[in-house]
């Protein structure tokens, strides 16, 4: 048999394997679960009927996250991480030799699985590969004739984000349905976020996700919130137990602990801004400031701190001539702040 072109080159996903001591770079959060929350998972996973398929619609977990975000329940699809979800709504919302447009760089993907479903994929630049053009993204959509529009806000890499303002303005000028992925809104403002509104809008779809910000990115956990016709779809296409019982009841209890989620994450954006200050007085490279859980330097000497950083245990993220760093604990930025110095003291 001969494979055929779209998946002969393909290799497995495996990024760093998990060796290095820090790991910084997956933009996880760096708090693991307390004692406390670890003992009511455990607990209540022995009333858990092993035997019995999950519930197909997730309905707890569904309802928790619903509560949490203050978004009603029944327009929330829940997916095996945010990643299935982008791949079910990109397998059932075009048709063969529709075009999805994407914003570049953003994450992988969106481009990944377009191509596996054999739609077209066109890609608009950012202006200095960091911003999102608004006005550039809506001409190119309806002159492309895009039937999806797929971005993450704030942006993986750039660590960027754009205004409300400026995705409702793409919202209303354009026919093509707008996936937006709002994985790492937590650690921005919450003002940003469409949530709030997104049954206004008839060609919306909010992605969230429990990998980044919420800490649980063990369990695959993700959410796809959507006006009732789109959420029916979603529910009606995805695979029947895609979220399997333990996430579901996992995820249940972590998004009831709403003030151990909040503190969380403002933690992780203190240990944000620690990080970009010391990183700045470093003064060896540009480094890029996010409303992000990471930051970005710029430098040619990219690939050569990166190496260096593996030789000292320290796994951050290589990109072209940037590095994709990931907020870690003390003592992990810690790690890496004297890594890097002791890598400038010596070249
Ligand atoms: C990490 C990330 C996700 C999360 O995917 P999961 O499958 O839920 O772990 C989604 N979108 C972006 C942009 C991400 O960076």
């Amino acid at each position: 048999m001969t494979l055929n072109d779209k998946i002969k080159n393909l290799e497995p996903y495996e990024p760093n394997d998990s060796g290095y001591k820090v790991r910084l770079d997956a933009n996880e959060s760096y708090f693991n679960l307390p004692e406390n929350i670890k003992d009511e998972i455990c607990e209540k996973l022995r009333t858990m009927d092993f035997n019995r398929y999950p519930d197909p619609m997730a309905k707890k977990v569904t309802k928790a996250f619903a509560d949490f975000y203050k978004v009603n329940p029944e327009i929330v699809t829940a997916g095996n991480g945010s990643d299935e979800l982008i791949s079910v709504i990109l397998s059932a919302f075009l048709k063969k030799g529709e075009k999805v447009l994407t914003v570049s760089p953003d994450f992988s993907m969106y481009a990944f699985y377009s191509q596996i479903f054999e739609d077209i994929c066109v890609s608009l630049p950012k202006e200095n590969g960091l911003k999102i053009d608004v006005d550039k993204l809506i001409n190119t959509a309806n002159t492309e004739n895009a039937a999806l529009i797929i971005f993450s806000n704030p942006c993986n890499p750039t660590g960027q984000g754009i205004s409300k303002q400026e995705v409702r303005k793409i919202l209303k000028s354009v026919d093509a349905l707008v996936v937006l992925d709002e994985a790492y809104m937590d650690f921005w403002e919450q003002e940003q976020s469409l949530l709030s509104e997104v049954e206004d809008y008839d060609n919306l779809i909010i992605l969230r996700t429990a990998s980044k910000a919420v800490g649980m990115a063990s369990i695959r956990l993700g959410f796809a919130v959507a006006n009732k016709k789109i959420t029916k779809v979603l529910k009606a296409v995805k695979s029947p137990y895609n979220v399997n019982a333990f996430s579901q009841l996992a995820g249940e209890i972590l998004y009831s602990h709403k003030d151990f989620l909040q503190n969380n994450q403002k933690s992780i954006v203190n240990a944000k801004e620690n990080l970009y200050n010391e990183l700045k007085s470093l003064g060896n490279f540009e480094i890029v400031d996010t409303v992000t859980n990471f930051l970005l330097i710029k430098t040619v000497k990219a690939k050569l701190i990166f190496e260096y950083l593996l030789s000292k245990s320290i796994a951050v993220r290589l990109m072209g001539d940037m590095l994709r760093i990931t907020v870690g604990s003390e003592e992990e930025n810690e790690a890496l702040i004297s890594a890097l110095k002791a890598y400038f003291d010596k070249s």
